[in-house]
């Protein structure tokens, strides 16, 4: 099978950097998948076998970021018969598998020894195809069958089947980041996107506890497992946020309520940062979605980070961000109903330009870091993921661990 390499080819200098990273990766999605598998590495492609049925290793790799393509395809020594009667036989059983009128042959020579050059490939391999299969004409425009050949000093590939892959830069060639994770749609799908440019993602999750039931937790869970079908597992942080909202009601946050809980959350997380070593915050945020989500609300939230707040969605509609979710598997879990924090004690009308002296005046009434350092003291921390599904600490354990990886 070969997986071709998206944006890494431009990377220069580094690539061996981003190429090493992309293999560890698809190394770890390979995890327990049953049988033996290898990895070759050529420049700009990924050659991956194993004794496992195909469709898993094709399952596994289009999760693995940074893969433009996954196509399957069948090895043969590097001479022009075994290349030219690869090709015609790849044809001959497609087209006994379903009708196919047009074909055009694609090659690349990463041997230069190879007699031929690859156009002079593509017109031998496309005129003993045409004396066998007279059927099929070469369109090389809009071919039905495109059939791509790499030509390697000894081994040659050849493939004819392009599942698109995930693209995108190898989680954690860009650093690490915390995503703020709600149940809803935009978080899961922000997180996507923050993994897909290269971040290793940690998540955590605020839940209204103790005046909510958990509902939203196991959405979290539910969430940042199927997220991290995509990167080497990351952590869960659970924090119930109940008592500390309502300390915020107590001093007379008001309309300001849901924008004070957001500092308070980034406030927290940036704390929580320190711990997982991320370098920034990823949020859902869509400019203007929500009346908590203005110009002026997001820069309020900011302003109580200590880290860069990312929104990845920051110019998407809501629908374009509800495709996405159904396109990445996640749609199916934000849409369950829960009980969410922020509808616990949100004012009827919420703020649409929550002032700073405001907000500090209300937050001055409470001792902000004991409230973080209390949160901080009762975050559970898991690791949702497939099957190596383990917990780090349970609701008893006061500390989280840090993370080593
Ligand atoms: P989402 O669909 O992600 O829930 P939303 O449209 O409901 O977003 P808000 O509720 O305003 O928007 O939340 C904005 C962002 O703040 C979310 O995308 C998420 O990153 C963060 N956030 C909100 N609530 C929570 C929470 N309970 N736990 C963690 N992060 C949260
Ligand atoms: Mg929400």
């Amino acid at each position: 099978m070969l997986l071709k390499h998206g944006e890494i080819f431009l990377k220069g200098r580094n690539r061996h950097r981003f190429t090493e990273r992309l293999h560890d990766n698809l190394r770890i999605a390979l995890r327990g998948i049953g049988g033996s598998t290898w990895i070759k590495d050529t420049q700009n492609v990924t050659v991956l076998g194993g004794e496992v049925p195909l469709d898993a290793l094709v399952e596994r790799a289009r999760r693995v970021v940074g893969f433009a393509s996954v196509e399957p395809a069948v090895r043969v020594p590097s001479t022009l018969d075994d290349v030219t009667r690869a090709g015609v036989d790849a044809l001959r059983g497609l087209l006994a598998d379903r009708p196919v009128r047009s074909f055009a042959v694609r090659s690349r020579r990463r041997d230069k020894q190879f007699p031929l050059t690859s156009s002079q490939v593509d017109v031998h391999v496309g005129a003993r195809v045409k004396e066998a299969l007279p059927q099929l004409t070469v369109d090389l425009k809009r071919p039905e069958v495109l059939l791509s050949v790499e030509i390697d000093r000894k081994e040659t590939y050849l493939s004819w089947t392009r599942l698109p892959g995930l693209s995108g830069l190898p989680v954690g060639s860009s650093g690490r980041a915390l995503v703020l994770l709600s149940g809803g749609y935009d978080s899961p799908v922000a997180a996507h996107r923050a993994m897909r440019r290269g971040l290793s993602c940690d998540f955590v999750h605020f839940n209204g506890a103790p005046y909510t039931n958990p509902s939203s937790v196991y959405k979290a869970y539910a969430l940042a497992r199927e997220l991290n079908r995509c990167q080497p597992p990351g952590r869960l942080h659970v924090i119930a946020l109940g008592k500390a909202q309502k300390q915020l009601a107590v001093a007379g946050a008001g309309r300001l309520q849901v924008v004070a809980q957001r500092r308070l959350m980034v406030r927290t997380a940036s704390a929580l940062a320190a711990r997982t070593r991320a370098e920034a915050l990823v949020t859902g945020d869509s400019l203007g979605q929500v009346a908590s989500q203005t110009l002026a609300n997001m820069a309020a939230v900011d302003e109580a980070a200590s880290l860069p707040v990312l929104r990845p969605l920051v110019g998407w509609d809501k629908q374009e961000i509800i495709d996405e979710a159904h396109a990445i598997g996640t749609a199916g879990i934000s849409v369950l109903p829960d009980e969410d924090c922020c509808q616990l004690l949100a004012p009827p009308r919420v703020s649409t330009r929550a002032g700073l002296p405001q907000l500090r005046a209300v937050e001055r009434r409470l001792d902000l870091d004991e409230v973080v350092a209390v949160l901080l003291d009762h975050v559970q921390v898991m690791v949702p993921g497939d099957g190596a599904e383990q917990s780090v600490s349970g609701p008893s354990c006061a500390t989280p661990v840090p993370v080593s990886s």
